[in-house]
């Protein structure tokens, strides 16, 4: 605990927050609703902890972090960083003293609480993903080293490394566990080059039991893969644990060194696709836990969320918030089909009759099966890929009649009867497989093209 009185925290909170409201960063009904309900935990050294009574305050005062930290910081006349925590993180950080911890600048801990195993709905797009990140807990650097998480955007690869470093934490509290973004990585060891430190940074990163490295395409600095590569290798020889995300399969990794490339492949890479209708739905209601008695939201408004938005989990939420928001400033009588749908019809994933393009049969496809577009133009034989490549192809052709040469020159340069392979390759699946047939349908579905 700090050195601050009770009542000293709150008259420095109340006063910081008299000037946040003067200031119009936030919209009166804003901060009267979100913001004036925080209060101040604690303040040690040059880290402050602000309590909230709800995830959704967390989530709107996050978003205005800096501003809040500016805030503080000029009423105790001194650099302050703030740290946005509900009632239960606080005490969970309380049993295991994590607060106190803190001013270790590297392990520093950067893991989230709110990313658990518990609340990641799993679905048959991440099964694999979940089933290998939670073999990672249980059996550490013994089958899958390195496990490869790849993905695309928003679809819970960095939930996942949360959920791992949550449960190391809670469940084998002597071991060590980093998460870092990849760009963190190389801020930090430009800032070891400048303090000549690095083999320090280096030797502490080592004594690791588990490191999670997230966004791994992000890490293009060759001194950084340098300095990676020989981490890597020390830490994967006394069996420690690393776990690394990435938005593309490690072979399709561009501007990383070949040998990175080819220790990445060789534990286990698992992808993570689209989540389907059931458990978009689930997401959502695991999402609204805690929230349901303040605001009322019709089933099908829920199943309209669901199908529109769940080509990516993230946007799944910010749907949700969207409308919890909204209904907090107009006040409806309940959230029906006909409220949501006046809050999103400028959204471009629900406008209609839109007109179709490659680009857009590109992203359906990629969507559908959870790959990013480098993925389906590259020369990548993997059946997953391949298959949705066909497809792509299939639909160009049905839709945009494009002749074979130019769908060529849009996936990668292939020539005319490479493309007109495809599509007959295709055409024959459809005919033989239940499978595709279902695929094309809902890409079809998600293009607005199937009656
Ligand atoms: P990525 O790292 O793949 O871009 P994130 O892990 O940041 O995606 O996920 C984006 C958001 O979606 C997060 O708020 C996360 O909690 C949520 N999310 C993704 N998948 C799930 C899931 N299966 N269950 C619950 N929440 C999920
Ligand atoms: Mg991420």
């Amino acid at each position: 605990m700090s050195n601050y009185l009770q009542s000293h925290l709150q008259e420095l909170w109340n006063t910081t927050l008299q000037n946040i409201s003067a200031s119009g960063h936030f919209d009166p009904a804003v901060f009267n609703t979100w913001i004036k309900d925080s209060t101040l935990f604690d303040i040690s050294d040059e880290f402050a902890v602000i309590q909230v009574p709800y995830k959704v305050n967390k989530q709107i005062m996050m978003d205005s972090i800096e501003f809040i930290q500016q805030q503080l910081s000029a009423v105790l006349e001194q650099p302050i960083s703030c740290q946005i925590l509900l009632k239960n993180e606080i005490e969970g950080i309380q049993t295991s003293g994590v607060v106190k911890q803190r001013n270790d600048t590297l392990l520093d801990d950067k893991i989230k609480m709110e990313y658990t195993f518990d609340n990641f709905i799993v679905g048959k797009n991440n099964r694999e993903a979940q089933a290998a990140a939670l073999s990672c807990c249980y059996y550490p650097g013994k089958f899958n080293n390195p496990l490869f998480i790849f993905g695309n955007s928003g679809l819970g690869k960095t939930h996942l490394l949360h959920a791992i470093g949550n449960y190391v934490k809670h469940n084998k509290p002597e071991e060590k566990v980093l998460y870092i973004y990849s760009e963190d990585f190389v801020t930090l060891l430009i800032e070891a080059m400048k303090n000549k430190t690095v083999e320090e940074v280096k030797d502490r990163i080592s004594e690791v039991d588990y490191l999670l490295i997230d966004d791994i395409q992000r890490l293009t600095q060759s001194t950084s893969q340098e300095i990676f590569f020989n981490l890597y290798n020390r830490l994967v020889s006394n069996n420690k644990q690393i776990v690394i995300t990435s938005d593309i399969h490690p072979r399709e990794l561009k501007g990383i060194e070949n040998r990175l490339i080819s220790r990445f492949s060789s534990g286990l890479s698992v992808s993570i696709g689209s989540p389907e209708f059931e458990t978009s739905k689930a997401i959502l209601h695991k999402k609204m836990e805690g929230r349901e008695e303040s605001i009322r939201i019709d089933d099908d408004v829920l199943d309209f969320i669901a199908t529109k938005f769940s080509s990516d989990v993230r946007k799944l939420e910010g749907a949700l918030n969207e409308l919890f928001f909204k209904a907090i400033l107009y006040n409806p009588a309940r959230i029906d089909l006909t409220f949501a749908s006046e809050i999103f019809k400028e959204d471009p994933l629900i406008k209609k009759d839109e007109e179709i393009t490659v680009k857009k049969i590109k992203k359906c496809v990629c969507d559908f099966y959870g790959l990013t577009k480098q993925q389906i133009e590259s020369k990548s034989r993997t059946a997953n890929i391949a298959n949705a490549r066909h497809i792509a192809i299939y639909l160009c052709r049905k839709h945009l009649e494009m002749p074979f040469a130019k769908i060529g020159a849009e996936f990668g340069n292939r020539d005319h009867s490479t493309v007109m392979s495809s599509y007959d390759k295709m055409l024959k699946m459809l005919k033989e497989k239940e499978t595709f047939r279902q695929a094309l349908k809902k890409i079809e579905q998600q293009l607005g093209v199937h009656k």
